[in-house]
């Protein structure tokens, strides 16, 4: 693990710049040491204009050749870094290289090598960066700040490139990663596996690389594969298939359920939060450090969720005549751009306690199962964008149970926003009540999840989530 490969004016091609910035990092820190680093991309500058400009003043020390590849620049390296975006198998670039006998590694695995702290990866097909988040918040909350006790540093699929962080971290800090399939297929090489290993669960996911179902399982195990016997592996028991990895551990194996008499007090809803919590706090139970228990509960319970991703942005007090007072709440999930991820929602609030905003950009995918559920569960259901419209007619036709009259097509948030805070307010009894007695008609909840990309109205989903959050703020 330590005999790493030296840099110091190595040719060193970094495949894959990213838009997002993904091969800053690493393309910098080669550079700052001592390495002739070359950037290649399919991108063009223009379109890589922000992540450029971001080593801009590394000068000549960097070498950009974007808007495609050159074959003669992989097999004349010293040593390739692809990175976890590129499909190592399909690349003619990297197959050349590899037949000519360069090395070849990931900003991962550069970082592992040199890293000297105590490491807690996560994994999953969901709920990965949510209990990685949630692990991080509650050590950082946990951890006692005296300067010369132990330190917690987060990374790998979630936030900024750890490399720089390298001479920072010491043997006693901790290391929060997010390790996605990608970066487990790279970190094999290393025959490295984390101190504390978490599993999440596993659904048919980027099959379109891994292939098979069990090809995908093999690489996600490799978080458990190379754990030492002093290691931890945390299973989660309510996924059958996770749950019987048991078998693969080295270590201690540790099961964590939602199954029981306690429900946490969390800020975020749904049972699958209920699940990411049970999990970091099954990490937090096997540190090798001491915690405030107290504090990094509350870090837990306080937190509102990532970004765009069911994420509580706005909370008013609704004081309404002859009704006791009551919270209305505002959940930003603009990045549910697929059925499941709105499904997931849906289930996250009770039976007709959440009017949903739906729809968004045309992916020509089935949104059958979707509207069904709305039609269902949702308290409210109104229609944004291209594919809005044909979810609330499938949603009318498919028989509402919750939502009564409170079913419309809004065509966009600034014109569903009042809207639904309209139907909010109504008393019991109002729009929403289906005459069925037990139904609860108050609203509780006004929720974008809009299984739908953003494209036909937005840039993305970012700027739709934000727009959803300001005019929560603004009009809730
Ligand atoms: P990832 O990083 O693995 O993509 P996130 O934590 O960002 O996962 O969550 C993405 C979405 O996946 C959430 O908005 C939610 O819809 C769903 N999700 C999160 N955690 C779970 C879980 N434990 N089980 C099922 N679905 C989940």
């Amino acid at each position: 693990m330590n005999s790493h490969f030296p840099l110091a004016d190595k040719r060193v091609l970094v495949m894959g710049l990213g838009r997002f910035g993904g091969g800053v990092g690493v393309s910098r820190w080669l550079a700052e040491q001592g390495a002739r680093v070359t950037v290649t991309d399919t991108a063009n500058a223009e379109q890589l204009a922000e992540s450029v400009q971001k080593l801009a003043d590394l000068g000549d020390r960097i070498t950009f050749k974007l808007g495609g590849h050159d074959l003669a620049d992989f097999t004349a390296c010293d040593l390739l870094i692809t990175n976890p975006a590129v499909d190592k198998a399909k690349s003619e670039f990297v197959q050349a290289a590899l037949r000519a006998g360069i090395p070849c590694t990931s900003e991962m695995n550069l970082f592992l090598e040199r890293c000297r702290g105590f490491t807690i990866g996560v994994t999953g097909s969901v709920g990965k960066s949510t209990t990685t988040t949630l692990i991080f918040e509650a050590i950082k909350a946990g951890l006692n700040v005296q300067p010369e006790s132990n330190r917690v540093f987060l990374g790998g699929n979630i936030g900024k490139s750890l490399l720089a962080e390298l001479p920072n971290i010491r043997p006693q800090d901790l290391i929060v990663l997010e390790l996605s399939s990608f970066m487990l297929e790279e970190t094999a090489h290393l025959q490295w596996s984390p101190n504390i290993a978490v599993v999440t669960n596993l659904f048919p996911n980027h099959l379109d690389r891994h292939h098979t179902m069990a090809e995908y399982a093999a690489i996600k195990q490799n978080i458990l594969k190379f754990q030492k016997p002093a290691d931890v592996a945390i299973l989660n028991n309510d996924h059958d298939l996770i749950s019987r990895w048991v078998h693969l551990a080295r270590g201690k194996v540790i099961k964590y359920t939602t199954r029981g008499p306690s429900t946490l007090n969390l800020l975020m809803p749904g049972e699958h939060n209920q699940s990411n919590a049970r999990a970091a706090l099954a990490a937090l139970d096997h540190l090798p450090v001491a915690v405030d228990r107290a504090a990094a509960m509350r870090a837990i319970e306080n937190f509102g969720g990532l970004a765009h991703r069911l994420q509580i942005v706005h909370a008013t007090q609704l004081a309404i005549p002859g009704e006791a007072p009551r919270t209305l709440r505002f959940y930003n999930d603009s990045k549910a751009t697929s059925p499941d991820a709105s499904i997931t929602a849906l289930k996250a609030f009770a039976p007709g306690a959440a009017i949903f905003i739906v729809g968004g950009y045309d992916k020509h995918i089935d949104l059958s199962a979707f509207e069904k559920l709305l039609a269902q569960r949702a308290g409210g259901v109104i229609g944004i964008g291209q594919t809005g419209q044909a979810m609330v007619d499938q949603v009318k036709t498919a028989g509402v149970q919750c939502a009564g009259a409170r079913i419309a097509y809004a065509q966009t948030l600034q014109q569903a926003m009042p809207l639904a805070v309209q139907w909010a307010r109504a008393v019991a009894g109002d729009a929403g009540s289906t005459g069925e007695g037990d139904r609860p008609a108050l609203i509780e909840a006004i929720v974008l999840s809009p299984a739908s990309a953003s494209w036909d109205q937005y840039p993305n989903y970012e700027a739709r989530g934000d727009l959803f959050a300001s005019l929560a703020r603004a009009g809730g």
